[in-house]
């Protein structure tokens, strides 16, 4: 049930490099990141039914998973206790070969140009699937913390799912882009007047960021029955009071990429709703000037190096 795809693009992730310097413990060098996989099948294995060589497909974090697990037979194969990642304790997309289990391998709709849809294989499912499954809608005033590679999809999609955006950033001069690329608010997370401000306002918010926090804050920014959902991965343990959970009856949670179903369906409101990553393209070969770039957090929005 294999696919062997010759890729075209990738998106440099965030987590490749956490995975990079090993932050998270897993990692096994000689180590080869990539995880946002765009190229072309090259060949298929025997059971291989549905993919063609010479069809355009997207690869994203996970490339196959047990198939028979309680999680996996509910069609939420992200939750698979035995999951494997595409480019952990196997080589990933910053290549020009990959191969992946059939289930994870995802045609891609004609109207997705191949450098801006490679985001979406990990981080645009990574934001698209908790605002759907938290069901953000017209009445929702959503905030998005960290506009990067995370966070600029996510003020696309929580815009196409009809919310009120808020746009939560240590980095005034994005303030012009995040509202052209939805957001109807801006906050300057460096100025705690501003913060202030919007105590009380949000029903839903996304962290992207991977730094550390005073989460007590964005836990006052929520109103009553909000959810604070974490996508980024910050270094330390996430420490608040209790207290401000219990009187407002507010969550805490978080959320691992999403199932292919849901990545389907993803890339299918994607293509629909014009949702596309903001890119700077750089030379497979440049890969490692892409990682810097991403380090120094100046990339906008998301790095896609090229074959
Ligand atoms: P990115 O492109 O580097 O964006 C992260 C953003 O966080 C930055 O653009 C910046 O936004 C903000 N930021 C950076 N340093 C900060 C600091 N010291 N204080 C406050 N804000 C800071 O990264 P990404 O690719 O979007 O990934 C973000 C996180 O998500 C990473 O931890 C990654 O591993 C994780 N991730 C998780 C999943 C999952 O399944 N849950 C999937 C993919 C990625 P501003 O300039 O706007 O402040
Ligand atoms: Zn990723």
């Amino acid at each position: 049930m294999e696919v062997e795809i010759g890729i075209t693009h990738c998106g440099v992730c965030h987590s490749d490099i956490h995975l990079i310097s090993n932050d998270w413990g897993v990692s096994q060098y000689p180590f080869i990141p990539g995880h946002e996989i765009i190229g072309t099948v090259a060949a298929v294995g025997d059971g291989v039914r549905l993919l063609k060589v010479g069809q355009r497909v997207g690869l994203g974090w996970e490339s196959n998973s047990c198939g028979e697990c309680e999680w996996c037979t509910r069609g939420l194969e992200n939750l698979c206790p035995t999951m494997e990642a595409t480019c952990v304790h196997r080589h990933g997309g910053y290549a020009d070969r990959v191969r992946a289990n059939a289930r994870f391998v995802f045609p891609i709709p004609e109207a997705l140009e191949s450098e801006r849809a490679a985001p979406l294989l990990c981080g645009g499912i990574t934001v698209y699937n908790p605002l759907r499954s938290h069901e953000v809608n017209p009445s929702s005033r959503v905030g998005i913390v960290g506009i990067g590679g995370l966070g600029h999809m996510a003020i696309q999609f929580a815009r196409v799912f009809g919310a009120e955006v808020t746009a939560f950033s240590t980095s005034a001069a994005k303030e012009e882009e995040a509202r052209a690329l939805g957001a109807h608010h801006f906050v300057n997370t460096r100025e705690s007047k501003a913060m202030k401000e919007v105590a009380g306002s949000l029903d839903f918010i996304l962290s992207t960021i991977n730094a550390d926090q005073d989460w007590g804050v964005y836990i006052q920014t929520l109103r009553p029955t909000g959810t604070l959902c974490f996508v980024g991965v910050p270094p330390s343990p996430v420490a608040v009071h209790a207290f401000p959970l219990i009187s407002g009856v507010r969550t805490i949670t978080g959320s691992p990429i999403g199932s292919p179903s849901r990545i389907r369906e993803m890339l299918d409101v994607a293509a629909r709703h014009g949702v596309k990553a903001q890119i700077e393209r750089f030379p497979m070969a440049k890969a490692n000037a892409a990682i810097e770039k991403v380090k120094k957090n100046k990339v906008r929005y998301r790095a896609v190096l090229a074959n």
